[in-house]
């Protein structure tokens, strides 16, 4: 079977199918609707609300179920409005043109990319967060490339929690069950007609897992479902939500996915070039390939270090939780007759996953089998690179100092088409002529120059104005949601001026993201809310489930919610997502990081608001590290230490101070046109460095160059 041809008849059909519901005129929208590809292009959203704005905000932006559940008469009317169907044919050329270019690379051996979430779009909830955004990022962005990739993850059918909080801003979970019937996705079938399976043994059970193929661009991304009748219950379970809570259950999670990746990809007949593992829950892709090798004949060290050369390892999180260990009865319990499959002893499997291979009581650690069965291993910031080399020496005997430790870095990028507004994408667009994303040369940025600080600050006075008014219905939303006092809902509908400066803040809720440095000093922070020159302030973020301590903290800002002021000036928005960050980091003026250092590997929010003009004000952590050069942001130093409470204080005044004494005053100075000309350079600062220097065009070239066989 041809690679790139499995599961792509099952997408026509599926396309077909849905075209032959719609009007004729619209059947190129069925065609599009089925490949995400639109989701970057400019004016694919647009098209797609236009039809039922209404419908399409109900189906969480999702074309396929929109187009499913559209009535008859929005159909007709959307058939016989020219613009949609012009708009259409565009669409449908551009994604022709886009599909049928020629290859940078072996299509035959493409680089095969594992990781348990993928963030498309916010209608394919199968990401929590940061490390889902840039495994979608790295999907869309190889697709734009033209570089031979693959996607493998898991089709989880209640994706990951959805966040409410009630009245006292305690947070609770729920999910949702997505029918996949209703996804921009097919189930891959065999020559028989029959859904393409593979068995993957877990637990000593062989678990069946079926495939659906989504179409990210030119990147087709496989996702493997548990969902099967032929599974007992609690398999199927297996991919029914994303961390599922049970360990054995997400340890299950973890062997599905890399052994069954390996196996998927095989049946499929794909032959990778490069296995990525986007970080260690999926590190037992190389055990399946050795297992192979071994099969075909091949001694274990042998056929180990064969699948090795083909593994890049990149490990996300500094946080001793975010690297998981199992105990060697759960790692026995899981990988069953693998072991044998090798001709080894349990005790060498667990070798990989130790540092020290004879300690029988020591945990195996996803982490460590990740760097062990990798030729290559990165961090994803400069610091980050050096953390994780002081983090894991102790896994290299020969190791004497952190530099001789085989991690290097690759730092994190953005996708640009995704993460930029339209209206900023167009505005540079009229001067860097079309097409200009795809050349973001040193040459085409010196035009950036340019544009007229006047335009430049009316673009962010659009976005700031749209951001506004979708905050204060959002707001109103989930305050009748908690069931607050309707005087209370009401003051959102009134809440937020469009000409004051607009602060954002949101990210995964864990506690070393310290938004409680917000509201640390109570009394100055209220204070920046009111008189002329006064800041507003929306925030959002979901905390882990199991994590208490980062539920404890979102309620700690719901302490405020009565004193002067606030609820006008600030709101929570519950339900993080990506629609929320895509509104949030274009229409904020100032994008707030204060993460405790070391702890942010890279952090990538920052760098979507960056290159929108959105102002970063950040520690000296992660990416920003990199970024900052004194012209495009603002920045509080890095302390690292042990007293948290003194560090805690100290950070939240330097944050304090720069936004009375530099922020505020910059965003308020303004010339006789209302331009404020310094607050207008700053921006210009920030979009020339962040697009040019963290755009994840710039972090594949990094893979290819530093880490890529
Ligand atoms: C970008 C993004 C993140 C990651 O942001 P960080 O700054 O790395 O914390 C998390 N969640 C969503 C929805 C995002 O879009």
């Amino acid at each position: 079977m041809d690679a790139w041809k499995a599961g792509a008849a099952d997408l026509e059909r599926t396309a077909a199918a849905l075209a032959a519901r719609i009007p004729a005129e619209l059947s190129g929208l069925a065609r599009l609707a089925y490949n995400y590809r639109w989701s970057w292009a400019v004016g694919g959203p647009r098209l797609f609300r236009a039809i039922d704005p209404h419908l399409w905000e109900v189906c969480s932006e999702n074309p396929v179920r929109m187009l499913w559940e559209a009535d008859a008469t929005t159909l007709a009317a959307a058939a016989s409005d020219e613009q949609v169907r012009a708009r259409t044919a565009e669409l449908v050329d551009l994604l022709d043109r886009d599909v049928a270019r020629e290859a940078d690379g072996d299509r035959a051996h493409p680089v095969a990319f594992l990781c348990t979430e993928f963030a498309i779009h916010r209608s394919l909830p199968i990401y929590s967060g940061g490390l889902g955004v840039l495994a979608g990022d790295i999907l869309k962005e190889a697709s734009d490339g033209a570089r031979p990739y693959v996607g493998v993850g898991l089709l989880y059918r209640q994706g990951y929690f959805r966040q409410r909080l009630d009245p006292s801003g305690w947070q609770h979970e729920y999910w949702t069950e997505e029918r996949p019937e209703r996804l921009p996705a097919a189930l891959v079938t065999g020559t028989d007609g029959a859904p393409l399976t593979v068995t993957v043994p877990i637990h000593g059970r062989e678990v069946v897992v079926q495939v659906w193929r989504v179409e990210v661009g030119r990147v087709p991304l496989f996702l493997l479902d548990a969902q099967r009748r032929e599974n007992a219950l609690v398999d199927r379970w297996i991919t029914s939500r994303l961390y599922v809570s049970d360990r054995r259950l997400r340890l299950g999670q973890y062997a599905l996915l890399g052994i069954g990746g390996v196996r998927v990809l095989q049946a499929l007949g794909i032959e990778p070039s490069t296995y990525h593992l986007n970080e260690g829950h999926v590190a037992m892709a190389p055990l399946e390939v050795t297992r192979r090798l071994v099969s075909e004949g091949r001694a274990f060290p042998e056929a180990l270090a064969s699948a090795r050369t083909a593994t890049v390892f990149t490990t996300h999180t500094p946080i001793a939780a975010g690297n998981e260990a199992f105990t060697p009865r759960e790692i026995a319990d899981v990988l069953g007759t693998l072991p044998a499959d090798l001709g080894v002893d349990l005790k060498e499997v667990l070798a990989l996953g130790r540092a020290h291979p004879d300690d029988a009581d020591e945990p195996f650690g996803m982490t460590p089998l990740g760097l062990r069965g990798s030729a290559a291993a990165n961090g994803v910031s400069r610091i980050h690179g050096g953390v994780a080399r002081a983090m894991w020496r102790h896994l290299y005997d020969q190791a004497e100092h952190d530099e001789q430790v085989p991690i290097g870095h690759v730092t994190n990028g953005v996708h640009l088409p995704t993460w930029m507004a339209p209206a900023m994408r167009a505005l540079l667009g009229r001067t860097l002529g079309p097409g200009w994303e795809a050349r973001a040369s040193d040459g085409l940025w010196a035009a950036l120059d340019s544009i007229d600080d006047a335009e430049l600050w009316e673009v962010r006075g659009i976005l700031r104005r749209e951001l506004l008014a979708y905050a204060r219905e959002r707001a109103a939303t989930d305050r009748l949601g908690r069931g607050e006092p309707v005087a209370y809902v009401e003051q959102a509908l009134h809440a937020f001026d469009p000409d004051v400066l607009t602060i954002g803040f949101a990210r995964r809720a864990a506690a070393y993201k310290r938004l409680y440095l917000l509201t640390h000093d109570p009394e100055r922070a209220l204070r920046m809310l009111e008189g002329e020159r006064s800041v507003q302030m929306l925030l959002a973020g979901k905390p882990h489930p199991q994590d208490e301590e980062g539920k404890r903290i979102v309620q700690g800002v719901f302490e405020l919610k009565w004193a002067p002021h606030v609820s006008e000036r600030v709101a929570f928005l519950e339900d993080y997502d990506l629609g929320l960050a895509s509104r949030l980091v274009s229409g904020c003026d100032v994008w707030v990081n204060v993460p405790r250092p070391p702890l942010e590997a890279c952090g990538t929010s920052g760098m979507k608001a960056g290159m929108n003009g959105c102002i970063n004000l950040s520690v000296l952590d992660g990416w920003w590290d990199e970024a900052y050069d004194g012209t495009n942001g603002w920045a509080i130093n890095a302390h690292v230490g042990n007293d948290h409470a003194a560090l805690d204080a100290q950070d939240a005044n330097a944050l304090y101070d720069l936004l009375e004494q530099q922020v505020i005053p910059a965003f308020y100075d303004r010339d006789p046109d209302g331009v404020p000309r310094a607050w207008v350079q700053r921006m210009r600062a920030s979009i020339r460095s962040v697009a040019l220097g963290f755009n994840a065009g710039r972090m594949l070239a990094d893979y290819r160059a530093r880490m890529y066989p």
